[in-house]
């Protein structure tokens, strides 16, 4: 999850996940912080649900991690999403950038690309914004699962 970048062509509408280079692949990500929410697994059905409760870098007024290029050192278990794991990161919101260009769907009206900024990304409440809490003050995780990270697409 990284912070919305400018870009003048539109790459996202002609270029497959494997056609981007780089710049275009991190340029994709919606910044809504949706993946960086804690998730627990059921014992008994293996079933995987979100909560509210934020990675301890994920800033839950903006949905921005706040130590994007050093996140690995402070959260190694934070999920790089690439091409080859794609497919198999299931849990992925279906709302994710990557999700939907990977399932042909293309991005929504609202992503930060075309919109030009996470103003109505965060309106429309696709975001963590004003949902996501802090999980120094959160507790147990199972107190906190929620539904609505899995709800937009
Ligand atoms: S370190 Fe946490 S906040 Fe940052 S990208 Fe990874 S999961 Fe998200
Ligand atoms: S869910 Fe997808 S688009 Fe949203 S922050 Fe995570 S990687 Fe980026």
């Amino acid at each position: 999850m990284s912070k919305v970048k400018k870009t003048t062509e539109k790459f996202w509408e002609h270029k497959t996940l494997a056609q981007m280079n780089p710049q275009e692949w991190e340029a994709l990500c919606d910044g809504c912080g949706k993946c960086c929410l804690h998730k627990v697994i059921d014992d008994e059905t293996e079933e995987l649900y979100y909560t509210e409760v934020g990675c301890k870098l994920l800033d839950c007024r903006n949905g921005n991690c706040s130590n994007y290029p050093q996140r690995f050192e402070f959260v190694p278990d934070c999920t790089k999403i690439t091409l080859d794991n794609i497919d198999s990161l299931t849990w992925l919101p279906k709302s994710c950038a990557y999700v939907r260009i990977n399932e042909g769907r293309g991005l929504a009206s609202w992503h930060p690309l075309i919109a030009g900024d996470k103003r109505k990304m965060h309106k429309k409440h696709i975001s963590v914004q004003d949902k996501a809490i802090d999980e120094r003050q959160a507790g147990e995780l199972q107190d906190h699962i929620v539904m609505w990270p899995l709800l937009d697409r």
